[in-house]
């Protein structure tokens, strides 16, 4: 039955009508943003404006951070829980605060936990939002959408301790230890001598490690002497980081939030031995990992498909998913948007247990969808981005060639959406998110507006279109195993 006062606005998210203290509470959009709209006069502790609407009061209440505050201390199930811990996750970074709608409609339909709120501090900063925004972002959504079964808030490639312990005192229930600053790339052009002359093995080590074959899961993984000592001088220092940080926040479970060590983001790709070595050292400093993200072979570059030997990489995938399982923990994917040649290949190997990292697909599926509704203003943003294109590629690491996109010039409107199936012009529009979201004319932003507008106002093939595709990962992973 439909509450007397939901019928008085032009659009009520039907999934969003909620009863607190016998009053209803739901979400209305005015096509340009929008409200909570709670029955009555007693606000709650909400902040919002007091409101007719036909013989009812009602308290008009914006999305502010406060007011998100004020909803998560009302309803649990707006709040983050730890995910990393349930057999399959799946991050989902939503730059743009608009993409819940889509996103939980897969999420209703399947068994893995979403991870909403996921932002590293290079996102953050590129589009100008904070910890607290993203936060909110994912509460309101899943109040908006009735989703009620739980999702995650992940601090994603965190570095600092300040940071760290920033979003744990927000509720973030999920920190991503990126350790690449303490991971010493050097290595590949050291030859063995060279090695050996900067570091001294230490005796109980080789004792742990050296002949002798170990056993996973009949993987034998065996180190001779150079493994161990590249091994050592590659990852010593972050293992000495990572318990550092283990200690100071997650020992004595200070935060209900889990831990996931991040060894992707390095020139190294991570061989099973040294997977092997991280875990091992770590577990004998007392270090209980919930996820580990290694560096795979080949190349997971942003936004397209997965670059490399497919063999090698199932057969390495073999080798760290077993090494994930002696240990613990789940092996955590990043970089994972529209890897769609090797989804099932990680369900199946990981067993169905396992985190998948995305973010930027989301992004391009909305300006996709800019290119369908706005024509023009999709031309200004891309030439805008041309120009962007190499300041922003020295954050990515990218193999973009500029020159395999068509000129717009000779592309009709209709024609413009397909530059999507593209995978230059996918990154194109994918690494230059910062510029475009941050541009300015005459001190006022440039798109940002006008986007926000546009994508308000279509908000429903939105989440068709993130349905539809952020669906088809889920498909191709659950294809790899029985659940
Ligand atoms: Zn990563």
């Amino acid at each position: 039955m439909k509450h007397p006062l939901t019928t008085y606005f032009l659009e009520v998210y039907q999934e969003s009508i909620h009863i607190i203290h016998d009053k209803v509470l739901f979400v209305i959009s005015d096509h340009k943003t929008d409200y909570l709209i709670l029955e009555g006069n007693d606000s709650l502790g909400f902040f919002g404006e007091l409101i007719t609407v036909g013989s009812h009061q009602a308290i008009k209440i914006p999305l502010t951070h406060h007011n998100a505050n004020i909803l998560r201390s009302h309803f649990p199930f707006t709040n983050p829980i730890p995910v990393l811990r349930k057999k399959r996750s799946f991050g989902l970074g939503d730059r743009l605060g608009i993409a819940g709608e889509g996103h939980l409609r897969v999420f209703k339909a399947c068994d893995a936990y979403p991870v909403l709120a996921q932002q590293s501090m290079r996102e953050l900063t590129l589009t100008k939002r904070s910890y607290e925004d993203v936060l909110d972002a994912a509460s309101f959504a899943v109040f908006k959408f009735g989703y009620h079964d739980g999702f995650g808030a992940d601090g994603d490639h965190l570095k600092k301790m300040d940071d760290i312990e920033n979003v744990l005192k927000l509720g973030y229930t999920m920190i991503t230890l990126d350790c690449s600053d303490y991971i010493k790339n050097d290595v590949l052009t050291l030859s063995d001598e060279e090695i050996k002359n900067r570091i001294t093995l230490p005796e109980v080590m080789k004792k742990i490690y050296l002949d002798r074959e170990i056993n996973v899961e009949g993987h034998l993984i065996h180190f001779n002497e150079m493994d161990l000592m590249r091994a050592y001088y590659v990852y010593q220092d972050a293992i000495e980081y990572t318990t550092k940080v283990y200690q100071k926040f997650f020992k004595n479970q200070a935060y209900a939030a889990n831990l996931e060590l991040s060894i992707d983001e390095t020139m190294t790709p991570t061989k099973p031995v040294e997977h092997f070595f991280v875990a091992n050292e770590l577990k004998n400093q007392g270090v209980v990992l919930d996820t580990l993200a290694p560096r795979f072979c080949g190349e997971f570059q942003k936004g397209v498909d997965y670059i490399g030997d497919l063999n090698q990489f199932e057969r390495e995938l073999g080798v760290h998913a077993a090494i994930a399982r002696h240990f613990d923990y789940k092996l955590s994917i990043h970089s994972g948007s529209d890897k769609f040649s090797i989804f099932s290949i990680i369900g199946n190997h990981t067993k169905g247990i396992f985190h998948i990292k995305t973010a930027g697909t989301n992004w391009l599926e909305a300006m996709r969808l800019v290119a369908i509704k706005d024509p023009n203003l999709y031309r200004e943003i891309h030439a805008f981005a041309l120009d962007a294109f190499d300041e922003a590629r020295k954050l990515y690491h990218v193999t973009t060639d500029l020159t395999k996109i068509p000129s717009l010039k000779t592309l009709s409107d209709d024609e413009l959406p397909a530059l999507f199936q593209l995978n230059d012009a996918r990154q194109l529009i994918h690494i230059t998110y910062g510029a475009i979201l941050t541009a300015e004319n005459n001190q006022q932003d440039r798109f940002r507006t006008k986007l926000y507008r546009l994508w308000s106002s279509y908000h429903q093939e939105y989440a068709r279109m993130l349905e539809s595709h952020i669906g088809e990962h889920i498909r191709k992973l659950y294809d790899g195993f029985i659940s």
